[in-house]
């Protein structure tokens, strides 16, 4: 009796088992689908990054690039989401600018899904949700919250020590599939460093003149709320902070540390012709200090934990004690961070404009939401 007993509860937890492996592996093929981004009418051409280094041709690490060309000469500028898959900010608000950009001198391209492999696994054991929906007028769009790194599916083993590459500063292991510490690549590296080296490629060939990297932080990190900026071009970030200043919206300028090798705002500022900058908004869904990880968390960035801290002072956290860090305010930030870099730009190069227009500012986002500028 014991025996039958014993054999009828492995035979459960055998199909249980199986039953949740079914649903896992369904749960985790969607996350290869990309979700649908509808560009504005101002788009002139869609191609994949591996069209600037035919390296990364069928892998994962393969994304869109989509170019907006006025027809009108002037300069170019790169705008990269998705560096980090996991910040849900980066991601969302590339897409607002290319779901609303018009461009009527010089010439903007837009690369959503920087690291494209990252968004197609979550990180484990970090509890995330691996997506999260926003409403808009037309109904529901539904967007993937990856992961900080390359897919390990895509990339694997990790090294005990990752030696970046040219520089060999000694990494932790995992670093090895940031593509944030892989610039400036290598064609025959990792899959992470041959995208890095795309990205390089498209600049060059681009003639990119500015480029933008999108990022989120966890509120108790020191570089939450800045612009970075390469050393070379510190007029025009403090310009850009003075012109945020105004409208309302602190931003602290940091400068891109020499030694700290692999970032797109050192990297790319020198290896390339480009002005880089890099933007980070405080994600309390990313730090360490969170209490239960969902989607409102991702969404409306309200944390008691963070309330507390920020109450007892003890923590110089970058988290607002009334509202918390709602999506809105993040994406606003972004987009405003976004226009306020390209004016300073102007300011500066005023042979070389970059006009876009037609950008939901930081009011507009509170006000209505993100998706009342999002299409369907
Ligand atoms: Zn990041």
């Amino acid at each position: 009796m014991a025996m039958i007993r014993n054999h009828l509860s492995t035979i459960i937890i055998s199909i249980l088992t199986a039953a949740m492996g079914v649903i896992a592996a369904i749960a985790f093929g969607k996350m290869h689908h990309p979700e649908v981004l509808y560009p504005s009418a101002s788009l002139t051409s869609k191609g994949m990054l591996s069209d600037y280094f035919d390296g990364i041709t069928g892998t994962n690490g393969d994304t869109e690039v989509y170019l907006y060309d006025s027809g009108v000469a002037g300069g170019t500028a790169l705008l990269c989401g998705g560096t980090h898959a996991n910040e849900a900010a980066s991601f969302l608000s590339t897409v607002v600018i290319l779901e609303n950009l018009r461009v009527t001198c010089g010439r903007v391209i837009i690369i959503p899904r920087l690291n494209n492999s990252a968004f197609t696994c979550s990180d484990p054991m970090e509890g995330f949700p691996s997506s999260y929906e926003i409403p808009t007028k037309n109904g529901t769009r539904v967007f993937r919250l990856g992961s900080r790194v390359t897919n390990p599916l895509d990339q694997w083993p990790d090294p005990l020590v990752f030696a970046q590459y040219p520089s060999n500063q000694q990494l932790s292991g995992f670093e090895t599939r940031n593509i944030n510490r892989a610039y400036p690549g290598r064609p025959d590296g990792t899959l992470t460093e041959k995208v890095a080296y795309a990205i390089i490629q498209i600049i060059k060939k681009e003639n990119v003149n500015i480029a933008f990297d999108l990022h989120e932080s966890s509120p108790e990190v020191p570089i939450v709320n800045v612009i970075v900026y390469n050393e070379k071009y510190e007029d025009i970030a403090m310009n850009a902070v003075l012109g945020l200043e105004m409208a309302g919206l602190q931003f602290s300028p940091e400068t891109s540390p020499k030694n700290f090798h692999g970032l797109s705002h050192r990297e790319w500022g020198d290896y390339t012709n480009a002005i880089p900058f890099l933007m980070e908004t405080s994600n309390p869904s990313m730090g360490r200090l969170r209490g239960e990880t969902n989607v409102d968390l991702v969404l409306r960035g309200d944390c008691d934990n963070y309330k507390k801290a920020k109450e007892t002072g003890a923590l110089r956290i970058a988290y607002r004690e009334e509202t918390g860090e709602p999506i809105e305010h993040r994406v606003g930030r972004h987009i405003m961070g976004f226009i306020e870099l390209i004016n300073s730009y102007n300011y500066y190069y005023p042979e070389m404009q970059i006009v876009v227009e037609n950008l939901p500012d930081y009011d507009m986002i509170m006000e209505n939401g993100v998706g009342e500028y999002l299409k369907n």
